[in-house]
This record gives structure tokens, sequence and C-alpha cells, in this order.
């Protein structure tokens, strides 16, 4: 048993994942060169359709107001800069941020449309004993609304963010104080959990891992949040959460915040939509009947700008999740079961990403090129992933060469070399069937290994990352296998 270093908490490497993915552009499937028009995935939120507010076509670009040093006014105090060298959005296709001038237009950003993507309801319960309320919810919105995951579904839109995430429940449960205290020094912000709304979707601070404004970089659902692997979350709040003012429209409560003070919306004494001069530098300000309370802006840094009162005084946990007190989560990994567990399966999904290559000069079917479009962002992000837990501090390394040996039996649904060589020399019709078959099997065999896996050494409870990307495969194998099995049951 290896204790993690406390410089990669669980939410900072989740973060990193499936909020930045790396972009590779698909090499099958799409036209190069060619504009895309992503009119159809944009939004008219009602907030940017009066003068109130921040202007939603000129939205101040969050990347330069991050602090590590003390909280001020508009900008995100941070307990750590970003890492440049992190995975992201790929900057040469946003066309929504005005690079010269600083600013984004919220107006003319792509979001994950709806579809068919239903996961299970989301649920949040509230109670309050001793002093303390506690807030569990599955992470899943309360509400339904939910944006059509995966997003490498939209190719325009995996282009730009080749987040592979698909969100799925966990249970997560806030211990705050019911009558927190204004601290007499705020406290920084990490990456990660930083509060939770009451439609039971946790919220996580303005940035990314590179400490790049979140909201402006990253492509969300229409409602708001987006998965890092299967954890759903908000950098910002969703406008229909804001639903219930108060008699004189200040906006009413829409969750708390770790330290234990509420976060209200848009809207400030009178219901007029509030600005960041509006708020200290924590993002929030002090009116009866509330006393001290944090508001959500539609600028930078959205929710909070620092802690108010203590986080610390706060628990938070959840069916993974541990110790929080430093402002890091120290969690515990078996080392040798999961390097070989990820070993294992980046040979796997190697052997995804060589059948998916055979695509371009074996088939005409536009079906097929698109579930290897898919194919390659999924498999090759989630290699760059695995690559990333192996090689850096996330996993330290150990003792690898006394689990080689497993790895054959760690590997189910891999081809035969002799079945590659036939899929290598199959055409049209014969080799969407052998493909499909193939990759349905392969598929079935991911799923299969994270069985093997956790029978064999049980939810790794306490090693959060690697649980959320197992069950980041389970859902993602298991709806693309059931959208193969419907094109390989049309085939003539
Ligand atoms: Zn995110
Ligand atoms: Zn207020």
């Amino acid at each position: 048993m290896i204790t993690i270093s406390k410089k990669f908490s669980w939410l900072s490497v989740c973060f990193l994942l499936a909020c930045d993915a790396e972009v590779n552009q698909p090499e099958v499937g799409e036209e190069p060169g060619e504009p895309v028009d992503l009119s159809s995935y944009f939004i008219t939120p009602t907030l940017c359709g009066d003068s109130e507010g921040p202007t939603c076509t000129s939205l101040r670009l969050g990347d330069a107001y991050l602090t590590t040093t003390s909280p001020a006014q508009g900008k995100l105090f941070a307990c750590v800069a970003g890492n440049a060298g992190a995975p992201g959005s790929n900057p040469a296709r946003i066309t929504w941020i005005d690079w010269a001038a600083g600013t984004w237009n919220l107006l003319a950003k792509p979001f994950l449309p709806s579809g068919s993507f239903s996961p299970q309801s989301g649920s949040v319960s509230v109670s309050e004993d001793g002093g303390i309320r506690s807030i569990t919810v599955n992470n899943l919105p309360v509400d339904g609304r939910i944006g059509d995951w995966p997003m490498t579904q939209y190719a325009a839109l995996s282009a730009i963010d080749g987040n592979p995430g698909v969100p799925a429940a966990t249970n997560v449960t806030f211990n705050i104080p019911i009558a927190p205290v204004v601290s007499v020094t705020p406290s920084c912000t990490s990456l990660g959990a930083i509060g939770v709304t009451l439609n039971g979707v946790v919220l996580y601070n303005a940035v990314d891992a590179r400490g790049n404004d979140a909201v402006a970089h990253e492509i969300v659902d229409e409602f708001g949040g987006h998965p890092a692997m299967s954890a759903y979350h908000y950098h910002f709040l969703p406008e229909r959460l804001d639903s219930a003012p108060m008699s004189d429209g200040h906006s009413g409560l829409v969750g708390y915040i770790r330290d234990g003070f509420g976060l209200y919306g848009y809207d400030g004494e009178g219901g007029v939509e509030l600005t960041n001069a509006d708020l200290d530098e924590c993002h929030g300000h002090d009116h009866s009947p509330l006393g001290y309370h944090y508001h959500a802006t539609i600028e930078y840094p959205y929710t909070i700008g620092c802690y108010r009162g203590d986080p610390e005084s706060a628990s938070f946990s959840s069916v993974r999740t541990v110790d929080d007190k430093a402002g890091g989560i120290s969690y515990e990994v078996k080392t040798e079961p999961v390097r070989a567990f990820l070993k294992g399966m980046i040979a796997h999904h190697q052997q995804a990403l060589d059948m998916v290559a055979l695509v371009p000069r074996s088939t005409y079917g536009r079906d097929i090129r698109e579930v290897a479009v898919r194919m390659h962002i999924t498999q090759s992000e989630e290699i760059k992933l695995m690559q990333y837990w192996l090689n850096g501090d996330v996993i330290p390394d150990d003792d690898v060469g006394v689990v080689s040996g497993d790895q054959d039996r760690l590997m189910p649904g891999m081809l035969s070399e002799e079945r590659m060589a036939k899929l290598r020399t199959a055409q049209g019709d014969d080799f969407d069937r052998l493909f499909l078959q193939s990759m349905i099997e392969h598929h079935k065999g991911a799923i299969e290994m994270v069985h093997v896996f956790l029978e064999r050494f049980g939810s790794l409870g306490e090693t959060i990352v690697v649980d959320w990307f197992i069950d980041h495969i389970k859902a993602e194998q298991g709806i693309e296998v059931a959208r193969m099995s419907r094109m390989l049951a049309r085939l003539p």
C-alpha cells in the first residue's frame, strides 16, 4: 500500500482527464480543412437577453485572473497555479475567444445538446443534526437535464474538446456547518469539489488543470455540466437552477459551498443581476436577512473567488473519498494490481486503435467510419491518461515485474493474430461485419477485464481515480456495444 503524494489530489487528477482532454484530430471520417459551422450548438441564455450584468458577447477571459498569493475581487484565489503542460481543449479550434482582447463570447460558443443519453435519476437529500448539515447527492442532476454524453458522438465538438467522459452516479456526502463563521483570512480553493448544488451535482471552481478559465475553454452541455471521466460537475451555475427568487427579487439558494455558506443565484437585492464589482474578493456579500453568502455571476470566477469561512471545518466524503483535511486528499493505491490493470488496458486499447486504423481503406460504410472516429478519440485519450498515471507520480512504480504474468488473464476480448490478419484483408460488408463483431468482443472484453479486476481486488475504495475510470470504461464500452450490435443487426 502506498500513499499518494498530496500534490495530486484525486480531483485534480480527474480534472485533468476529461475536463481538458487534449484533442487529437481524428484521422478518419472527417474532411480536413472545411470550416465548421457550430451555430446549431449555440445557446441563448435569458441572462444574456437584457442589459443587466456582464455582457455575454464579451465576457472577460479568466485565464489571467488566477492568483496564488492573495484573494482579490474578480480573481480566483487558487492553492496552486495551473499546469500549463496539462492536456486541455485545443485553442487553435476555439473560435469564440478573442485572445487579443482577452474576452470570450458565450453566444458563439458550442454546447453539447441533449439526446438519447439518460443515466439514472439524480438524488439529493439534506439533513441537519448537531450543528452539521449533511447533503448527500449521487452527482447526477435531480431535474434530469443532461447532455448527450459521450461527446465523442459529435465530431465537430470532439475535434475541439476530446473529453471522452460518460457521467455516472457517485454518492457524495458533504458535512458542513449550519452556522458557518467568517474567517479572519480567506482560504484558497483547490481543483475539485468546492461545493454542491441543490440539483445534486457538485461544483468545481472556475479553472481547468491548466489554470485556464474552464467555462470559456471547455465544452459543457447545454445544461451547464460536463464529466471528468464519470464525475459530472458544473464550473458555473446553470441559470435554470436560479428559479426561486425571494420576495424582493433576490435570487434563492441554489447550493452550499464547502465552508457552509450558501450559494445564491445571479440576482442581488431588488432582483438586479450582479457583477464582480458588487461582490467581495470571495464573491460574496453580507446583507440581511441572509448574513454572509456567495452569489453566482456569469463572469469569472462564476461561483466563488475564495472561501470566506473555513473549508476544513467541513468533511467531504463519498464512497470513494476520504480525508480531505489539508486541501488535498490523500489516498492509497494497491500499486501492483493497478499498474498491471492499466498496462493491460493500454495494450487492449492499442489493439482497438489498430483495428480503427484499418477502417479508411477497408470500408465505405459511413456508420463504421463514425464508429472509428469515436473509438479513435476515446481509446487514444484513455491511453494518454493511463500512461500519465503510470509515468507520473500518481501511481508509484514498484514491483512491476511481479504482475506482468497476470496480463494475459486480465485481457479477454483481444483478437488473435489470425483474426487481425483476416480483418486486414477484408473489404466492404465483410470488413464491416468482422470489424463490428471484433470490436464488440473487444469492448465486452474490456468490461470483463474490469469485472475480473474488481473480483480479484475488490473496489479500490479509496483509489478514487481508478474507480472512476473503471466506472467510465463500463459506461462507455456498454454504450458502444449496444450501438454496434444494432449496426451489426442491420448489415446485409
Ligand atoms: Zn470540468
Ligand atoms: Zn445577496
